[in-house]
C-alpha cells in the first residue's frame, strides 16, 4: 500500500480544534459540550457522519461531551422511524451521547415563554401578511426589504395574538411571529427572521399538545444555550445565520452564551448528500429503500459491508476546513479497502463460473488441500478447501486468442490454481453458439499446493477457482456509482442516475466455508474485492454484496504476500 496511497493531509488536527483547545487553555471553558443536531426527515448521509465525527470527536479528544440532539421542529416531515435510524447510526458509526438523546421539542415550552420575552421587549411580532406578501417584502440582496404593515403592533395585540395562536385559533399560515430586527439590513436573515409558524399537526413526541412551531434559526441556538454547548458546530450555509443566531442569543434570558463556528459540508464526486434527493430517491423507487447498498446513507454503507472504522478512517483523511471542496469518491474507497484488507478473511468465489475438467486427474479423487485465511494473519488460521476433478474458474480468466501478454487460460498456457496445482489449457469447448462452455486442462501432480515444481518452471498468472462438486450456489451483487456522472445535478437527479448501478450475477459458484462463515464478517474474495453477505440471504441461497472492489491486480496482492 505505498505506490497507490494517496497524498493524504496530516490528520487529526483543523481550526476548530485550535479553537476548542485555545479557548480550554484560556480558561473561557472548563470543558467542551458539542452536539449533533440531525433533523429526524431522513436518515443519515456520509456528510452527517462527517459532522458526527468532527462533533462527537471533539468532545472525546478533549476529555468533554457531545450531545445528540433531535432538531424535531417540523411535525410535517418528521417521523418516529427516522428517530430511531438516527440512534442506530450514530451508536454503529462508534459513538454514545450518554443516558439519553435531547429533543428540541423538550424546549417547547422554554422556548414559548422566551418569545413572550421578545414580544413583552418590543422585539417580536405578529405579521398577519401571506407567505407570498412576506417574501416579496423582504427585498434581495441588493435591494432593502419593507416594513410589514403589521410590524407597529403594541405589545398588548402582540401578545393576545400570540397567545390565540397557541391556543389554535387560527388556520395554518395565518400569522406568524417575527423578530423586529430590520428590514433594511445588509443580512437577510436578520429581515425580521420568523420565529414561530402555525403549523396543526400530529408530533411525534408532543403529539397535538402544540399547534405553532419554532423556526430552525429560533430553536437551534436557544437548545444549544438551554444544553450549555459550548461549541455550536454548524456548515458553511449557516455563517450567515451567525448573525441572528447571535441576536436571539443576546437578547433572551438563556442561562448560556454559545458561539457558533461553521465548517466545510462534504461533497463527493458521483454522490448527492442531500436529504431531499435521498428521499425522492427512496420515494419514487429508484432504490430498494434508505439502506440500498448503493445509498450513501450510513444504513447503506453498513448493509453493503463497509466497517465502521472505515468512515472514521476517511473522515480523518478529508480533514475539516472553512472552504468547500468536492472529496474523490476514491478516497472514501480508499479508506475502506484499508480496513477490508486488514480484517477481512480470504476466500474464493467464481462470479461468472467457467467449467474445467482436469483430463489427467483421476475420476472420484478428492484432495484436501491448505489455504491461509488471512495472509498477513496467522492467527486466523487456514481452511481446508477440496480439489476435484471439475472445477470451476472465472469466465475473464480465459481467452481463446489471447495477445502475447495474456498470461492467463488459453490454449497451450500454463497458470497456477491458487493452493492446487499448476494446470495447462488443452482445449475449450464449445456449445452450438460457438460460445466457449468447458475447457479442458490437465494438471502436473509435482506442484501440489501450486508450489514450483523441481524443474524450476515459473507461471505468470495465479487463479482462484472453485470445486463443482462442493461449490455453493450464491447471487453476487456487484454496485456501481448511482449516478452517471461525477457531480450530478441534484435538480434532475432521476435522470442522472446511472443505469447500470447495479450488476446481479446469480450463478456465481463460492466455496463451503463461504456459507459456514459468520454472516456478519466482511471477506475478500481473492482476486475481486470485498464482500459481505446480505440479509437478502436464506439457507442454501446465499446473497453477497460488492462492498468495494479491488484496485491492486492480483499479482500484486497474491504475488507479494502469498
Ligand atoms: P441535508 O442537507 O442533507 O438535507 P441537513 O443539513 O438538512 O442535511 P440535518 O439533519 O439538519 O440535515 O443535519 C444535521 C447536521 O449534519 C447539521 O449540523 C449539518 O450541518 C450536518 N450536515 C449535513 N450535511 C452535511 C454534509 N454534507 N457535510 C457535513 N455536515 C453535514
Ligand atoms: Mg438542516
Amino acid at each position: 500500500m505505498t505506490a497507490e496511497e494517496p497524498a493524504v493531509r496530516e490528520a487529526g488536527r483543523d481550526f476548530i480544534r485550535d479553537i476548542v483547545e485555545a479557548d480550554l487553555q484560556a480558561g473561557r471553558h472548563k470543558s467542551v459540550l458539542t452536539r449533533f443536531p440531525p433533523e429526524p426527515n431522513g436518515y443519515l448521509h456520509l456528510g452527517h457522519a462527517k459532522s458526527i465525527c468532527l462533533n462527537f470527536g471533539v468532545a472525546q479528544e478533549f476529555g468533554g461531551k457531545c450531545n445528540l440532539r433531535f432538531d424535531d421542529t417540523n411535525p410535517t416531515k418528521e417521523e418516529q422511524e427516522y428517530i430511531d435510524a438516527i440512534q442506530k447510526d450514530v451508536a454503529w458509526l462508534g459513538f454514545s451521547w450518554g443516558d439519553k438523546p435531547f429533543y428540541a421539542s423538550d424546549y417547547f415550552e422554554q422556548l414559548y415563554a422566551w418569545a413572550e420575552i421578545l414580544i413583552k421587549a418590543g422585539k417580536a411580532y405578529v405579521d398577519d401578511q401571506s407567505q407570498e406578501e412576506m417574501r416579496l417584502a423582504r427585498g434581495t440582496l441588493t435591494e432593502p426589504g419593507k416594513n410589514s404593515p403589521y410590524r407597529d403592533r403594541s405589545v398588548e395585540e402582540n401578545l393576545d395574538l400570540f397567545r390565540r395562536m397557541r391556543a389554535g385559533e387560527f388556520p395554518n399560515g395565518a400569522r406568524v411571529l417575527r423578530a423586529k430586527i430590520d428590514m433594511a439590513s445588509g443580512n437577510i436573515n436578520l429581515r425580521d427572521p420568523v420565529l414561530y409558524r402555525i403549523l396543526h399537526a400530529h408530533h411525534p413526541r408532543t403529539g397535538t399538545a402544540w399547534c405553532i412551531y419554532p423556526s430552525y434559526d429560533y430553536a437551534h441556538g436557544q437548545s444549544d444555550a438551554i444544553e450549555g454547548i459550548t461549541h455550536s458546530i454548524c456548515t458553511l450555509e449557516f455563517e450567515d445565520h451567525r448573525p441572528l443566531y447571535d441576536w436571539l442569543i443576546e437578547n433572551l434570558p438563556v442561562p448560556s452564551r454559545p458561539r457558533q463556528y461553521e465548517f466545510a459540508r462534504l461533497n463527493l464526486t458521483y454522490t448527492l448528500l442531500s436529504k431531499r434527493v435521498l428521499t425522492g430517491l427512496v420515494r419514487e423507487g429508484h432504490v430498494t429503500g434508505w439502506d440500498d447498498p448503493r445509498m450513501p446513507t450510513l444504513a447503506g454503507m453498513r448493509r453493503r459491508g463497509v466497517p465502521s472504522e472505515a468512515l472514521r478512517d476517511f473522515a480523518r483523511r478529508i480533514g475539516v476546513a472553512k472552504a468547500n471542496s468536492v472529496v474523490d469518491y476514491g478516497l472514501l474507497e480508499f479508506s475502506i479497502r484499508e480496513v477490508l484488507n486488514r480484517e477481512a478473511k480470504r476466500r474464493m468465489a467464481v462470479l461468472r463460473p467457467l467449467k474445467v475438467v482436469i483430463e489427467n486427474y483421476p475420476e472420484g479423487q478428492v484432495e484436501e488441500l491448505e489455504a491461509v485465511n488471512h495472509p498477513d494473519k496467522p492467527e486466523l488460521g487456514v481452511r481446508k478447501i477440496r480439489f476435484s476433478r471439475e472445477i470451476w474458474v472465472e469466465q475473464d480468466d480465459f481467452m481463446e486468442n489471447a495477445p502475447k501478454n495474456f498470461f492467463r487460460l488459453t490454449p497451450g498456457k500454463e497458470v497456477r490454481l491458487r493452493y492446487a496445482y499448476f494446470v495447462t489449457c488443452k482445449q475449450a469447448i464449445k456449445n452450438a453458439a460457438g460460445e466457449v462452455v468447458e475447457l479442458r486442462c490437465t494438471y502436473d501432480p509435482a506442484t501440489r499446493g501450486g508450489n514450483t515444481p523441481p524443474d524450476g518452471r515459473k507461471v505468470k498468472a495465479t487463479l482462484h477457482w472453485v470445486s463443482a462438486a462442493d461449490a455453493v450456489d450464491a447471487e453476487v451483487r456487484v454496485y456501481n456509482q448511482l449516478f452517471k456522472d461525477p457531480d450530478p445535478d441534484a435538480s434532475d437527479f432521476s435522470g442522472s442516475l446511472n443505469p447500470n448501478s447495479l450488476e446481479i450475477l446469480k450463478g456465481a459458484k463460492v466455496e463451503p466455508a463461504l456459507a459456514a462463515d459468520n454472516e456478519s464478517e466482511a471477506v475478500q474474495f481473492e482476486r475481486q474485492g470485498y464482500f459481505c453477505r446480505d440479509r437478502d440471504s436464506k439457507p442454501g441461497a446465499l446473497v453477497f454484496n460488492r462492498t468495494v472492489g479491488l484496485r491492486d491486480s492480483y499479482a500484486k496482492v497474491a504475488g507479494g504476500k502469498g
